[in-house]
């Protein structure tokens, strides 16, 4: 079936969490550059995360929009429709509710004249699969995750282990055993009988069985998984398409800055505060867009900055006040006037593809949520890993132990690194002949390579469209 003009409509579906949106309208926006004439897209999202598609909708018009409530749910904090809006308790409640979408979702098919052919939704609603199903029309799963990360998630939700010290993925090439309270809260939830993670469960099996997966990886970085991926569910249904290119429109005159958030420092003095840095010396700290460190950590960071000497530029997610008041997310007082010249600390959003882009960056303290590490690999800088949860101890595992471009400083949500280890982390970090740095750059040229006309990525792309506008009744 197709809209007027003969283009394929498809919908879009994104997950209400940054991490999860950035990646897939970065795609999006993608797919309506380069296809324009064959795919015409509708993207559903709930009111309060409408300004998220600003950018995207103000670069493609020809975009649809279809704005659906979010559905009530007296066990969520009021006017909450973000994971940026919540607390870690309130997750997998968050993600049930956002599967009230499928009554409204339903009948807005039925009423269109010309409804998409295809839904492209996040792995967190694996309830498409069953709602496409029903249309019996095409789901496709976007995984921002990576594909090693996916393959134990898909492992664990299908075999689903029980509480052990360790668990171990043997089906998994190369994957190491992870201690218990390293597997995915969520999942634990699951073990411990919550209904709502017994809801997410599901889903992620349904994701098993659905018609498509595109991953935001690309060939180079994670072949063996793509093809333990491909063994698992059929070899002409993965897609890797990444490293995925953030949306650039003519207001972006230094670059990409506008990633789903309003920054606290202007744009411009971040870019000139680094213009007077040297070389690779800087080193740049991110936990992403969710995590918010407690007060012991922060001091623990701050001092490990403090008597490292390095130059650093520090993005502070703002914490809610409930998080204030529970003893999290303070920048210790005085801080920033005992770094004052060499440390810039950014409260709110930072512009990270920006500065993670800029030649003064020479190291990167991240808590390695997939989107960060692939924004690093882009930019060819090495990395300090300080996993703490979800799927980021094996994204861990991918960039210390295997690609050996990044070192573990610290690892789990609620350790207290050692200020001493931590400032030695970060001056060895911005040092030249740092052997991580070597191989980061190497992957960067790996990275920018895949996106380019004819090599793995842009031809992963290509095979995405061409089956999603053949005749349904083709198979992959
Ligand atoms: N991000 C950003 N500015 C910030 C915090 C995060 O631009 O101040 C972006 C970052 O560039 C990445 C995403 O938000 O694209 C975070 O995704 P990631 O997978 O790294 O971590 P998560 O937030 O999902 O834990």
């Amino acid at each position: 079936m197709t809209t007027g003009g003969g283009a394929t409509h498809i919908l879009i579906f994104p997950f209400p969490a940054q991490g999860h949106m950035i990646p897939l309208l970065d795609l999006t926006h993608q797919i309506a550059t380069n296809y324009a004439g064959r795919i015409s897209i509708t993207v559903v999202v709930t009111p309060k995360n409408l300004p998220h598609l600003h950018q995207l909708l103000s670069v493609h018009p020809s975009i649809q929009t279809l704005v659906l409530p979010f559905p009530s749910s007296s066990k969520l904090p009021t006017g909450a429709e973000n994971v940026n809006d919540l607390t870690p308790p309130f997750f997998l409640t968050f993600i049930r509710a956002l599967g009230g979408l499928y009554d409204p979702l339903i009948r807005w098919f039925r009423s269109h004249r010309s409804p998409p052919v295809a839904i492209l939704s996040d792995m967190f609603f694996g309830w498409t699969h069953r709602f496409a199903a029903e249309l019996g029309i095409r789901r496709i799963v976007f995984s921002p995750s990576g594909a090693l990360a996916l393959s134990v998630l898909y492992a664990m939700y299908r075999d689903a282990p029980p509480k052990s010290d360790v668990v171990s993925f043997p089906g998994i090439p190369n994957c190491p055993k992870y201690p218990w309270l390293q597997m995915s809260p969520m999942y634990r939830s699951y073990v411990d009988g919550d209904p709502d993670a017994e809801f997410h469960r599901n889903g992620f099996v349904d994701n098993m069985g659905s018609w498509g997966l595109v991953v935001n990886t690309f060939a180079e970085l994670e072949e063996v998984y793509l093809d333990h991926l491909k063994k698992e569910l059929g070899h002409d249904r993965v897609w890797a398409v990444g490293p995925l290119k953030p949306i650039v429109d003519d207001d972006d005159q230094t670059g990409p800055t506008n990633r789903g958030g309003s920054f606290s420092v202007p744009v411009d003095s971040i870019v000139s505060w680094l213009d007077r840095c040297d070389d690779r010396k800087v080193v740049y700290v991110s936990f992403g867009s969710v995590a918010v460190l407690c007060n012991d950590q922060m001091e623990a960071l701050a001092l490990g900055l403090e008597k490292s000497g390095v130059h650093f530029v520090w993005a502070v997610k703002e914490p809610t006040k409930e998080l204030l008041d529970g003893g999290c997310g303070r920048v210790p007082p005085g801080f920033e006037d005992r770094v004052v010249g060499r440390g810039l600390v950014i409260r709110g959003w930072a512009p990270q593809v920006l500065i993670l882009g800029h030649r003064a960056i020479g190291a990167f303290l991240t808590h390695c949520g997939w989107n960060s590490i692939l924004e690093s690999t882009v930019a060819g800088v090495s990395m300090l890993a300080w996993p703490m949860q979800a799927d980021q101890f094996i994204n861990a595992t991918l960039v210390v132990d295997h690609l050996k471009v990044a070192t573990r400083v610290c690892e789990g949500v609620q350790v207290v690194p050692n200020s001493d280890d931590l400032a030695r982390a970060f001056i060895e970090s911005v040092s030249d002949d740092r052997a991580e740095r070597q191989r980061a750059a190497r992957l960067h040229e790996a990275a920018v390579r895949a996106t380019k006309d004819g090599f793995s990525s842009a031809k992963d792309v290509e095979s995405l469209i061409d089956h999603l506008v053949a005749p349904e009744t083709t198979s992959k």
